[in-house]
C-alpha cells in the first residue's frame, strides 16, 4: 500500500466500466440496508441523480443482537439485481470469511470490509485471496496506518484491488456520531497509492451534515464519496437519522459539479 513501492496512484476497476482512483471520481450510494421493493426505487433515483455505484447491506453488523441483521442472501440477490437493471457495479458489506465464496458466487462487484472488521485479520485474508474489489472502512478507532496496515493484510494475499475509507472515528465528541477525519484524505494520498473514499454519512450519522462534509470531502480530493439514501428514512431499517431523502441527494449532486466535474 505505501506509495514508495508504487509512487502512480492506484486505478480500480469496480466493474461495469466504472473505474475509481487516480483522478477517477465514482459516488456509491443507497440505502444502508438493503429491505426488499424500495431498493429499485432508490436505485433509480440515485443513478438519475448521477451515482455510479450502488451500496446496500444485506448482511448488518449491529450492535445489538436483537436489531435486524439484514436480508441475507435474499438481499444480495436483489442488489444484484437492481445493478444489473441500471448497469451499475454493487458494493456490499461482507462480515464472514464462511461467505466470501457465496459473494464471488453471486457475483458482487466490491466487497464492503465495514469498521467493526477493519482488523479482522482472517476476514482481510479471505478477501485478498480473490480479485474482486474491497472498499476497506477505517475502524471505529483505528489509526491512519493501521488501516493502511489492514489493506495491507489483503493485498500481501495477492489482491491489489483495495479502496480505503475514512468513516469517521470515535472521539470525545457527542454530537456527531463519529468524528470525520478529513486529514485521512491528504494522508492517505500522501502515504498511499491507493484511492480513498470518504462516506460523510456514517462520519456524521445526521442528514443534516452529509452534504456539508461530502463537499468538505471532495474539496480535500477524496477519490469517491458513499452517501446512504433512502426514500422514508423515518422507517429504515438502519441509520434513518443520516439518509438522504433521493431529493436531497439530487440536490447534494449538483453542489459537488460546482466543486469538481463528476466523471
Ligand atoms: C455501512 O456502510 O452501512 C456500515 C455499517 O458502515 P461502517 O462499517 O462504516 O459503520
Ligand atoms: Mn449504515
Amino acid at each position: 500500500a505505501n506509495r514508495k513501492f508504487h509512487p502512480d496512484d492506484s486505478i480500480i476497476d469496480c466493474g461495469h466500466g466504472v473505474l475509481l482512483g487516480g483522478g477517477f471520481f465514482q459516488v456509491i450510494a443507497g440505502p444502508c440496508s438493503v429491505e426488499g421493493d424500495n431498493l429499485i426505487r432508490i436505485a433509480r433515483r440515485v443513478k438519475a441523480a448521477g451515482a455510479t455505484m450502488l451500496r446496500g447491506g444485506a448482511y448488518k453488523p449491529r450492535t445489538s443482537p436483537y436489531a435486524s441483521q439484514g436480508m441475507g442472501e435474499a438481499g444480495l440477490d436483489l442488489l444484484l439485481e437492481a445493478g444489473s437493471e441500471l448497469d451499475m457495479p454493487v458494493v456490499t458489506e461482507v462480515m464472514d470469511p464462511r461467505d466470501v465464496a457465496l459473494f464471488l458466487d453471486k457475483g458482487v462487484d466490491v466487497m464492503q470490509i465495514g469498521a467493526r472488521n477493519a482488523q479482522n485479520f482472517p476476514l482481510l485474508r479471505e478477501v485478498g485471496k480473490t480479485s474482486t474489489p474491497v472498499l476497506l472502512k477505517r475502524g471505529m478507532a483505528g489509526t491512519i496506518d493501521e488501516l493502511l496496515m489492514a489493506a495491507e493484510y489483503i493485498m500481501s494475499e495477492g489482491n491489489p484491488n483495495v479502496m480505503v475509507c475514512e468513516r469517521g472515528i470515535r472521539t470525545f465528541e457527542t454530537r456527531t456520531r463519529n468524528t470525520f477525519d478529513l486529514n485521512a484524505i491528504p494522508a492517505i494520498h500522501h502515504l498511499s497509492h491507493l484511492p480513498i473514499v470518504a462516506d460523510p454519512s456514517h462520519a456524521t450519522g445526521h442528514t443534516r451534515y452529509v452534504g456539508p462534509m461530502a463537499r468538505a470531502a471532495v474539496a480535500a480530493g477524496a477519490d469517491g464519496l458513499e452517501i446512504e439514501v433512502h426514500d422514508d428514512p423515518a422507517h429504515a431499517w438502519s441509520d434513518g437519522a443520516q439518509a438522504l431523502t433521493p431529493d436531497m441527494f439530487d440536490q447534494l449532486m449538483k453542489d459537488l459539479l460546482r466543486i469538481r466535474s463528476i466523471v
